[in-house]
């Protein structure tokens, strides 16, 4: 049996290293020459932790990760902490830590795990063919691959998306533009092992700790799209927006580098039911773009990788039943994904200030218990929990 898997992302190269696992000829197809993973940094949780663990990546996942034992929240004009409280409760509940960890390290180690050699870049798909034998995929060098089946993980945009669904999707804009980055651990903006974010006015600024003593840092603040803004203009737009906060935000604005940092507005997609038509399934944010909230976007689309792999293991009805079998595992929990982070998203960015004010209240009292039972329950929902 052989899979065609369209991007080379978390997705694609997940889903390559699963079917490979259980016997299952793969090649992947990647429209660009080099990835250059769009944001510095990722959360894996632990129920993306628990996938790459499955997947055969527990040791090298364990170096990339940052020590982030603790998680607060911060008042954002005096810095004032408003809640703080160990992740050792969450880890206990769920049986694996979260790990922070850079994205490009990530997908060299995805790489390296799969065999870089298998990955022909280069290679943008233009159209697909199927018939009751297999899949076609044409690219747009004029050269085609041909499989059992085809797993189209090629993102948000996908080019893929219409054949399944029979129509196109649009994005939704959040509401908000997110900067991020990776910068050196500076024990005066926060500390070393925390997940810290400071939060007012419906905007953020968080800081996470990934390997080597950096920080992976983002701001999220509510703004039309479409502005005259980017990675040039990054550092003065965030001293306007961020002007008044605590000194510890004016120390980590001051100490980014501007060449390297990423503006990006967030959207999402509304969900939809159907991952699968015949031989060909979405599979990542291909099938479900989520916006990064909950950071469940990545996290997701492993549990997507390791619950086709299982569908095409156990399954003796053909690839058709199989295929099928894993969009009933997984419509309904992607569904739950994006909807919980759209709600969250809204919140935190202050759709409606008065609901916004009432979580920064909230936080005063908030002693981990609240906030822990939500990411357990997340977790949980996981195929290998
Ligand atoms: P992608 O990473 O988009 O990969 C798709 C690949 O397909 C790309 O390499 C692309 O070049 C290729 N491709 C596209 N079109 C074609 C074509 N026609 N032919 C061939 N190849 C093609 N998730 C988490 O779990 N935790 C987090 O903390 C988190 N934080 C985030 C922060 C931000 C700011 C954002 C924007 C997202 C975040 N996410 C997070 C979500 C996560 O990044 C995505 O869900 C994840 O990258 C999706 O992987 P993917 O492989 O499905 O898609």
């Amino acid at each position: 049996m052989k899979a065609i898997v369209i991007g080379g992302g978390i997705g694609g190269l997940c889903t390559a290293i699963a079917l490979q696992r259980v016997g299952i000829d793969t090649e992947v197809f990647e429209a660009v020459k080099a990835i250059k993973p769009v944001g510095a940094a990722i959360s894996i949780w632990p129920n993306g932790v628990k996938c790459l663990n499955y997947l055969g990546m527990k040791e090298p996942l364990r170096a990339l990760g940052g020590p982030m034992h603790y998680m607060a929240y911060q008042e954002y004009l005096h810095g004032q902490t408003l809640t703080r409280f160990s992740l050792d409760p969450l880890i206990a509940s769920v049986g694996e830590r979260p790990y922070p960890v850079a994205r490009a390290e990530l997908q060299a180690m995805l790489l390296d795990t799969y065999g870089s050699d298998q990955v022909h870049f280069g290679k943008r798909v233009s159209g697909i063919e199927e018939t009751s034998q297999g899949v076609t995929a044409w690219f747009e060098d004029g050269s085609q691959a041909s499989g059992d089946f085809l797993i189209a993980a090629d993102g948000t945009h996908s080019a893929i998306r219409p054949y399944v669904l029979g129509h196109g999707v649009d994005r939704r804009y959040a509401g908000y533009v997110n900067w991020n980055g990776l910068v050196t651990i500076d024990e005066s903006i926060a500390p070393a092992d925390q997940w810290t974010t400071f939060v007012g006015e419906g905007k953020r600024v968080s800081l996470m700790p990934v390997s080597d003593n950096r920080f992976y840092y983002f701001f999220d603040v509510p703004l039309p799209t479409g502005l005259a803004e980017d990675r040039s203009t990054a550092c003065a737009d965030l001293q306007r927006y961020f002007a008044g906060w605590a000194e510890p935000v004016q120390k980590l604005i001051t100490a980014l580098d501007p060449d390297t940092i990423n503006r990006i507005e967030i959207h999402d997609i509304e969900p939809f039911e159907r991952l699968v038509r015949g031989r060909v399934a979405l599979l990542g944010d291909a099938g479900h773009s989520t916006t990064p909230d909950i950071g469940q976007g990545g996290c997701a689309a492993m549990e997507d990788a390791v619950v086709l792999a299982i569908a095409l293991q156990t399954n003796s009805l053909g690839i058709e039943d199989a295929l099928l079998r894993y969009q009933e595992k997984r419509s309904h929990r992607v569904k739950d994904l994006v909807l919980k982070a759209r709600k969250r998203c809204d919140v935190t960015h202050g759709k409606e200030m008065a609901i916004t004010h009432g979580w920064y209240e909230e936080l005063k009292s908030e002693t981990g218990e609240r906030i822990l039972s939500g990411m357990q329950e997340t977790i949980m929902g996981g195929p290998l929990a």
